[in-house]
């Protein structure tokens, strides 16, 4: 087997869609049969994810299997109950609003976390290079000088091994390839428990007063939260704050109502209690294993990034594994994996626990469940207190589709960031003239195209060009980030060599 990746969620089951994207074989083992459609977890998924699922060609699939269309609702709307007062409310939310703008070939998308990880299940299932098998846990590995020899168990207990090149270690926070490579994570937990319910109420869509919403905050004092629709049926997910397990297990139906603001009738359907973390490998793995996604790292839930910085880590690592696998890079470009995208983690974080410092409970303020005389007095400052703090969480851009490997040492000059989008015409994205390897996007009548050229045939790298007349010339890698761009010192040999990995 060339790459082993142990954990079939939605990092290993992307890590194994780049690999076969560049043609790369690879067996992903998972122990769950099915996905947990039970426990839904990120809904947000973001216009930098769909893009990459667009380059799959899986966006189309992601979008017909959301139960909430794009166009549904961009608004986060905070209340003092689902079916209570406005206090305020935010716009274009989680770039949910991006249909058709130049910045991004596809807008976000809210849809359930088991609902992705089916539609990558079904893409896996339909490649000719990748493979699932569930039924299978990792519990052991040795890694030598040509590769690595995994031990997997079988639902019975029967151990088989596995021999592969590589090693991907997608298998969550509580990875045990992390713990085999003597990893650990740093940095701390947030001590406030959260108690998520999924539950069906027929008739309560009707009710709310507050329009279409991807998240309706409750700013209720006695039980702060958020609830959401799972469906345009009866299904709604929410999360009670503060909240402990057995708290909530005790009496699941009563959080649903002091959320609601009534005392509906509620099938409870699932439960699942959670606290935030904020934790970062200290490495990202060794010669030949790997780590992504949860593994690597986990942050808080606030803002949506926790998948989606894992399918970014899916992305960098199945190119570079690809490369040289197949030959064209050496196995030193495999040292910038963890060096590219570790800070990003970093940041996201960051972000994600600045998002956390102030959550429902902290906003909520008792005289907005007061009469209309106390919740007119309290509303605009605490609606201040809102946008002013929360409006980094829904509209986190410059993150998700900014963020940048400039300092890289894959690339030359003061660039690193995603090139640039734009739609040559409606649907036709810049994007979908990109070669699967390296591509030289611009003015191809410069004098560096030719150079470029004869240095890929030289070096063995798959270079496509496409021409458009914007004015300068990109080196644009697999993942769609810039590594050079016309004008910055340095030969097309030396750029080029520098892309894939060859030392300084
Ligand atoms: C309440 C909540 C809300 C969230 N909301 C968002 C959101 O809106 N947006 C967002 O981006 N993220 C969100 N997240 C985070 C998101 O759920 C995770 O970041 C995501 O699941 C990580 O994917 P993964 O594939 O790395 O890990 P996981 O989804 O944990 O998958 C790991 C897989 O490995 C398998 N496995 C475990 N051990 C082994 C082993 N030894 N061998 C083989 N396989 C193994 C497991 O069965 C599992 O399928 C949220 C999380 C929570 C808790």
């Amino acid at each position: 087997m060339t790459v082993l990746i142990a954990g079939g969620g939605p990092v290993g089951l992307a890590t194994a869609l780049e690999l076969a994207h560049h043609g790369v074989a690879s067996l992903v083992v998972e122990p769950r049969a099915e996905v947990s459609w039970l426990r839904p977890r990120a809904k947000t998924t973001s216009a930098r994810t769909m893009e990459l699922f667009r380059r799959w060609g899986v966006a189309d699939r992601v979008r017909e299997r959301a139960a909430l269309p794009v166009s549904w609702s961009d608004q986060a709307v905070f209340t003092t109950g689902l079916l209570g007062r406005e206090v305020t409310r935010f716009h274009g939310c989680f770039g949910l609003d991006l249909t058709g703008d130049d910045r991004a070939a596809e807008p976000g998308q809210q849809i359930g976390q088991p609902a992705i990880e089916q539609v990558l299940r079904e893409a896996v299932a339909a490649s000719p290079h990748a493979r699932l098998e569930t039924g299978w846990t990792l519990i052991g590995l040795v890694e030598d000088g040509d590769g690595v020899t995994a031990t997997l168990s079988g639902l019975d207990g029967a151990t088989r091994e596995v021999r592969a090149d590589y090693l991907v270690g997608a298998d969550g926070a509580w990875s045990k390839v992390r713990e085999a490579i003597g990893v650990v994570y740093e940095g701390s937990a947030d001590e406030r428990p959260n108690f998520n319910i999924v539950f069906r109420a027929p008739g309560l869509a009707e009710r709310v007063p507050h329009g279409p919403a991807i998240h309706y905050w409750v700013l209720d004092p006695e039980q702060p939260g958020l609830v959401g629709r799972m469906d345009l049926d009866d299904l709604w997910w929410c999360i009670a704050q503060g909240v402990t397990q057995e708290v909530g297990e005790a009496d699941p139906l009563r959080l649903v109502r002091a959320l609601v603001g009534d005392a509906i009738d509620a099938e409870i359907v699932a439960t699942d209690p959670w606290k935030a973390k904020l934790l970062l490998a200290e490495r990202y793995g060794t010669r030949r294993v790997f780590l992504a996604g949860d593994a690597a790292h986990l942050n808080p839930p606030w803002g949506g990034h926790g998948f989606n910085t894992g399918i970014g880590d899916a992305v960098n690592l199945g190119w570079k594994l690809a490369a040289v696998l197949s030959g064209w890079a050496p196995a030193t470009l495999l040292d910038s994996y963890e060096a590219e995208r570790r800070p990003i983690a970093a940041r996201t974080i960051e972000e994600a626990a600045r998002n956390m410092a102030t959550l429902a409970p902290e906003l909520s303020d008792p005289r907005l469940t007061g009469d209309d005389a106390e919740f007119a007095a309290a509303r605009p400052a605490v609606a201040r207190a809102v946008q002013e703090s929360k409006d980094g969480e829904f509209h986190s851009l410059d993150l998700v589709l900014g963020y940048s490997y400039r300092g890289s040492s894959l690339v030359t000059g003061d660039v690193g960031g995603r090139l640039d989008h734009r739609w040559l015409a409606p649907g036709d994205s810049l994007y979908d003239h990109l070669g699967r390897g390296f591509t030289l996007v611009g003015d191809l009548d410069r004098p560096e195209t030719e150079e470029f050229v004869k240095a890929a045939a030289e070096e063995g790298v798959p270079l496509e060009t496409f021409h458009h007349r914007l004015g300068g010339l990109a080196l644009v890698r697999p993942d769609q980030h810039v590594a050079w761009t016309a004008g910055t010192p340095g030969s097309a040999k030396e750029v080029l060599r520098r892309a894939i990995g060859h030392p300084r």
